[in-house]
């Protein structure tokens, strides 16, 4: 199909107009192209509320800690309810899930839209059988589709920056203003040692580019950084 216009506007998500029209873009982060781990945010209903107490949550965590460090389940977050409730009563919406493939590979998005549902199920199921407030509880809802958090950008005229959004910097062009926070979510996947955002809210042992004291994403040039990954390889 051919399609015709002076102006197109590209709001795939993915620069997928972009792309295909063979404009120059990059994937993920610009020195080995690892993008932000993908999500999946559902809701959990039928919830006594009254039961979840804050000794309740606490021990609720340490097990789902517990879990995640054993590899049974891929959770960022330990929280009873990422978002906290619903405007329902008993109803809590999770934004825990974590999954580390290619948003733009179908064979990928595939595997995520298999792996987060089991994921979810799983979830929901140990929550069920193990904390109290869930004994009736079922999956009130799930997204069509998993979440992907970053794929392709657009090599344009210009570049935003951290600092534009940190300073709120207004263009005579702008048509808008976010006002999210900026976070990483843990580009290589990771969920041990309660890894989470990256790197401030990081606390992995394990080796990690963006934690390394000698590197300075943001300083050094691509060539250097690419070499000290190779020197790590296998670790990633
Ligand atoms: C789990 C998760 C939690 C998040 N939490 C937060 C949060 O708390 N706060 C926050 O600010 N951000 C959050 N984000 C990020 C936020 O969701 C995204 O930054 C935002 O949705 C991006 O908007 P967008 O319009 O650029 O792209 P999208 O929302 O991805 O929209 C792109 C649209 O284009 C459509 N499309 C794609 N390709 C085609 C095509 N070829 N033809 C026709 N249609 C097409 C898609 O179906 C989609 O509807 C989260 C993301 C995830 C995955």
């Amino acid at each position: 199909m051919k399609i015709k216009g002076k102006i197109f506007i590209d709001a795939t998500g993915d620069a997928d107009i972009s792309y295909f029209s063979g404009f120059e873009y990059i994937k993920g982060r610009f020195f080995d192209g690892k993008m932000q781990a993908i999500g999946c945010v559902f809701k959990i209903a039928g919830i006594d509320e009254n039961k979840i107490t804050e000794k309740v949550v606490e021990e609720a965590q340490e097990k789902l800690k517990e879990l995640g460090e054993k590899g049974a389940l891929n959770i960022y977050n330990q929280w009873l309810g990422g978002k906290g409730r619903t405007i329902r009563n008993g109803e809590r919406s999770f934004n825990v899930m974590r999954f580390k493939e290619d948003g733009t590979d179908i064979f990928d998005l595939t595997k995520g839209e298999i792996f987060l549902r089991d994921q979810i199920y799983k979830y929901w199921k140990f929550l069920k059988e193990n904390i109290p407030g869930f004994e009736n509880s079922y999956i009130s809802s799930l997204p069509e589709n998993i979440g992907i958090r970053e794929t392709r950008q657009i090599k344009g005229l210009y570049t935003l920056t951290d600092l534009d959004i940190i300073n709120g910097e207004k263009t005579e062009d702008s048509i808008a203003r976010g006002t999210y926070w900026i976070y990483i979510h843990c580009v290589l996947g990771r969920i041990k040692d309660n890894v989470h955002l990256c790197p401030k809210e990081c606390s992995t042992k394990e080796y990690c580019i963006a934690l390394d004291k000698n590197v300075s994403v943001n300083r050094v040039n691509v060539k250097e950084i690419q070499k000290i990954l190779e020197k790590q390889e296998g670790l990633y």
